[in-house]
């Protein structure tokens, strides 16, 4: 039988808040402890501007909480890819079959929905300004530092759940107070800016409103997500340092010779390129791997605390809202939130979570690298036609990730591998441009499935 318990949250972000209003539907008693001010009144863009890409697994994630109604009203569908070649030439690639979409929702936009849904249940409240600073792991008890006030104070609970993000104060407490946990934490090469396309004359988009847009350009490449007032965030991921880069291109003309070189197209549609670059930050990208994730029964981290991951999959927050539901279906199933459900949370989802930052890595390279390459595009279409004539036997490793939550990230990513394995021998086929739909490739491909 559930017993009401006393659950402390730390943080309001996007898991943080979703987690809340799972735990207060079952009867529990939630406070949120958030270390910023609560951006609905502040009226600021939640710290980022960015746009997020909202796919099934998280979907399921609003859905169990019967909320997805709400975020479906500030979301847009973008059903492919739109390649922008250097010589300003562009191509579409639509993502799947069955219309197929990913979402855009503003991070702030969804962040603050989630809060005001959370607020809604009678169990939930968000303290603003409280940021954590320590954690007695005897007395299960979390020092908050007020930032308005500059006062402390020690806060008791049943269950502590830290949703505090990729720099997570807990798991930085958990680090220092453990004998044995493991923290690993590595940045790629890359970071990233935010730089705007605005909405035309009429607050129409300017370029094609359902798609992603993606800049491929080798080593970096832009990308940008519809708004719903007709603009697009753009995000420039770019080498840190070196003579082409953040760090490198100095100057008013040396910028607006890359952005001509590179991105021809694009530069006309973005008025304030060169105010958003200098203007703007340069933000890092981290993947931060740890374990272990729950703490003497009753303390877990979950999200980016306890898995932050590159977005190039565009999957970190819908894999938080999948933290949520695995850990709400194990509730039902040990019948209460007890240790042992939290236990069994980290086994399963621990070997997922590391799956799908790996594939987020590799996703950079397919995207900044290889979707205007001809050869991989000539890969895809072959196992998208194979697809179509054995779903049960072949189902393309981004519809795994990205559509189909039954397949766990570790199972889409051991597949995936095995799909590669076949996919490099199938390729080396001569004459595989003509023959790429013929029988020959067909059963070249069963029989080495
Ligand atoms: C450039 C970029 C693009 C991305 N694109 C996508 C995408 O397309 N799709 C996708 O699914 N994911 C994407 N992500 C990942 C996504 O943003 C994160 O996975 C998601 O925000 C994680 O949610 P969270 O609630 O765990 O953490 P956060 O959203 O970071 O929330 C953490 C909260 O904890 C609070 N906090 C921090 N420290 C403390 C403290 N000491 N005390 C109290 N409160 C504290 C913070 O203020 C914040 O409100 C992207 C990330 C980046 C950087």
């Amino acid at each position: 039988m559930s017993t009401q318990k006393n659950i402390t949250v730390v943080g309001a972000g996007l898991v943080g808040s979703l987690m809340s209003i799972y735990l207060a539907k079952r009867g529990h008693k939630v406070n949120i402890y958030e270390r910023r001010g609560d951006m609905r009144k502040e009226k600021v863009a939640a710290g980022r501007s960015i746009n997020l890409a909202l796919s099934d697994r998280g979907w399921r994630g609003l859905e169990g909480v019967g909320i997805a109604e709400e975020i479906r009203k500030i979301a847009i569908p973008m059903y492919g890819r739109s390649i922008h070649m250097k010589d300003g030439t562009s191509a579409y690639q639509q993502y799947g079959k069955d219309n197929h979409a990913i979402y855009s929702v503003s991070r702030g936009g969804i962040n603050m929905r989630l809060m005001d849904l959370a607020e809604q249940q009678p169990n939930v409240k968000i303290h603003f300004e409280e940021r954590c600073d320590k954690l007695d792991r005897k007395s299960n008890e979390i020092t908050f530092y007020n930032t308005g006030s500059e006062t402390s104070s020690k806060i008791k609970s049943d269950f502590i759940l830290a949703s505090d993000g990729a720099f997570s104060a807990v798991r930085m407490q958990m680090q220092l107070q453990s004998d044995r946990f493991d923290y690993r934490q590595f940045y790629i090469d890359c970071g990233y800016k935010e730089l705007t396309i605005p909405a035309g004359k009429n607050g129409e988009h300017v370029i094609e409103k359902n798609a992603l847009h993606i800049w491929p350009r080798g080593s970096f490449m832009m990308i940008a997500l519809p708004n719903m007032d007709g603009s697009f965030t753009c995000t420039l991921f770019f080498q840190m340092e070196g003579k082409v880069s953040f760090e490198g291109l100095k100057t008013k003309e040396e910028v607006t010779d890359f952005f001509n070189r590179e991105f021809p197209d694009a530069v006309k549609i973005m008025p304030t390129y060169l105010e958003d670059w200098f203007i703007n930050p340069v933000a890092s990208l981290v993947t931060v791997k740890c374990k272990p994730w729950v703490w003497d029964e009753k303390i877990a981290l979950i999200g980016d605390a306890a898995h932050a991951i590159v977005p190039f999959y565009g999957q970190g927050m819908n894999c938080g809202f999948e933290d949520c539901v695995v850990l709400d279906e194990l509730i039902n199933k040990h019948g209460d939130l007890t240790g042992a459900c939290l236990h069994e949370y980290e086994l399963l989802r621990k070997p997922d979570a590391d799956a799908i930052a790996d594939l987020a890595l590799d996703n950079f390279i397919e995207m900044r690298d290889k979707t205007g390459d001809k050869t991989f595009l000539l890969q895809k279409k072959i196992e998208a036609h194979f697809n179509s004539k054995h779903p049960e036997k072949w189902i393309p490793l981004y519809t795994m990730v990205t559509y189909t939550p039954s397949i766990r990230y570790s199972e889409a990513l051991q597949s995936g591998q095995k799909q590669q394995f076949i996919m490099d021998k199938i390729m080396q086929m001569p004459n595989i441009e003509a023959k790429w739909d013929s029988e020959e490739v067909e059963t070249a491909m069963l029989n080495l499935l």
